[in-house]
């Protein structure tokens, strides 16, 4: 069980985000302190080479001046002055060693005498490392012409140069480990805090799992990326709960529409049973029967069309539309429908033909929603006027009618699926006209607006981009 605890938080985001944070900080730790180590081991080999090139040049002019034993003489006092186990040697270009003075015991001639000899055919310093059998610490050396044929060579032990690179190595080690530790625990702080709100989303999105769909994360006033996360997950959630509500009102009014037209259909055919055989109770019941079953195909039809219109699946191809012509047959149609209501439908339509690339059929359905409703929620001796014009690119179609009007409560309800405000129950209908509608003008890439005063009438105004 620790085990798996242990193996869990390995694959948490904060711990792989404290794991880069360490590494990163450790890799840039050591590169500094090999940069500086580097410059460190440089600097002081550079300031050696430059005191032993000083000797050579001394030791010319003297050699120069006073000649071979004012040389010897110097030697044996330079390294005495010496505080570091240092050395001096002259080796004539015949190749034999003349003097050697030395304060430590060293005894290391061959790897001299190359040296020598290659400093004396390049006429150049030449420095090196040698070791020194016996002699813990490697010695810095140059070898030079100082002329006559004779090469100077001195060397001077590396033991204070390789202490101080090696306390600069125990230090450093001193100082990285601790370093790594503040950094590995300031990095999982640091990814603890930037994923705290990571961890809000997730508790909240575990409880709505749970069922509790009213959860919400709490914002703090922060534009970081975690709060715009939160945010978004938030309008996710109540969008989804939109949704949900929707969806919820949408199956208690099929429910509703289903149960009614069932039990007069049930009613019906019990009477005709009860009426035993009787030719017309049968009849009766057989045309009713065929009657709500028509009402109920129309209505899952109207709503598979929604649902085809909304997801934008519609098969059929687009055409040129003559707009004029398509209102006009659809006011006729309905002109018999409107005469038995004693209402009148007038069109105002411009001179020239408007035209609109789209699906002609929907469009039919679209403008005849609106003159049916127009008609069927007025008054005998009220009027529908449809007018058509084109203006800022736009097709606009207006329906306005002088019937019952639609209340302010009810507007901006009645493209819901299903909703029928209560004025209006009286008439036949299904609440889904206006929904099928606005799928249709938005999937022609417009919109429906719509003004009212109840008791007055309405306008519905219908935009399709040109
Ligand atoms: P239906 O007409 O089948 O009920 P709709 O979706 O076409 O369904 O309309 C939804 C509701 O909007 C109607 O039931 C009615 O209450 C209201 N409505 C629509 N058009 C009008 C109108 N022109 N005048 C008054 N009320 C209207």
């Amino acid at each position: 069980m620790f085990s798996g605890k242990i193996r869990d938080l390995c694959h948490t985001l904060s711990f792989r985000l404290t794991l880069w944070y360490a590494g990163i900080f450790m890799i840039t730790t050591l590169l500094l302190i090999f940069l500086f180590y580097s410059y460190i081991a440089s600097h002081l080999i550079e300031d050696l080479d430059r005191s032993l090139g000083e000797e050579i040049t001394e030791f010319r002019s003297l050699l120069n001046k006073s000649g071979l034993e004012a040389v010897k003489k110097y030697m044996v006092i330079e390294v005495d002055s010496e505080i570091e186990d240092s050395f001096f040697r002259l080796f004539s270009s015949s190749g034999q060693e003349i003097i050697l003075t030395t304060n430590f015991p060293f005894r290391n001639t061959q790897q001299l005498d190359s040296l020598a000899l290659l400093a004396y055919r390049n006429g150049e310093k030449i420095f090196s490392n040698i070791d020194a059998p016996g002699y813990p610490n490697q010695l810095r050396t140059v070898s030079g012409d100082i002329g006559q044929g004779f090469v100077l060579q001195t060397g001077e032990s590396l033991a204070d140069y390789e202490k101080t690179l090696s306390f600069f190595k125990r230090f450093s080690l001193l100082v990285v480990f601790p370093l790594v530790a503040l950094s590995t625990i300031v990095g999982w702080f640091l990814a603890r805090q930037a994923l705290k709100g990571v961890e809000k989303v997730t508790l909240i999105a575990e409880k709505i799992a749970g069922g509790d769909y009213d959860q919400r994360v709490r914002l703090k006033r922060s534009t970081s990326e975690v709060e715009k996360l939160a945010d978004t997950f938030n309008n996710m959630l109540d969008r989804i709960q939109a949704l949900i509500r929707g969806m919820k009102e949408v199956t208690d009014n099929i429910a509703h529409d289903l149960r009614s037209p069932l039990a007069r259909i049930r009613g019906k055919a019990e009477m005709a049973l009860l009426g035993a055989g009787s030719q017309t109770s049968c009849s009766d019941m057989a045309a009713s029967t065929i009657e709500e079953c028509d009402n109920l195909i129309d209505m899952i039809n109207t709503m598979l069309d929604i649902t085809e219109v909304e997801a934008g699946v519609s098969t059929t191809d687009k055409e040129k539309v003559e707009m004029n012509r398509l209102i006009l047959s659809a006011c006729d149609l309905f002109e018999p429908i409107a005469e038995e209501k004693g209402v009148k439908v007038m069109t105002s339509l411009p001179d020239n033909e408007l035209y609109f690339l789209g699906d002609k059929h929907k469009l039919q359905r679209l403008v005849t929603n609106f003159i049916e409703n127009g008609i069927k929620y007025n008054r005998p001796g009220g009027t529908v006027t449809v007018t058509l014009k084109e203006e800022d690119r736009q097709i606009k179609i207006l329906f306005e009618d002088t019937g019952i009007g639609i209340s302010e409560q009810n507007l901006s309800r009645i493209f819901d699926r299903f909703y029928r405000c209560d004025t209006s129950r009286s008439e036949p209908g299904l609440g889904l006209g206006l929904s099928l509608a606005k799928a249709i003008a938005r999937a022609s890439g417009g919109d429906i607006e719509v003004k009212s005063t109840l008791n007055q009438g309405s306008l519905f105004i219908i935009r399709l981009p040109l």
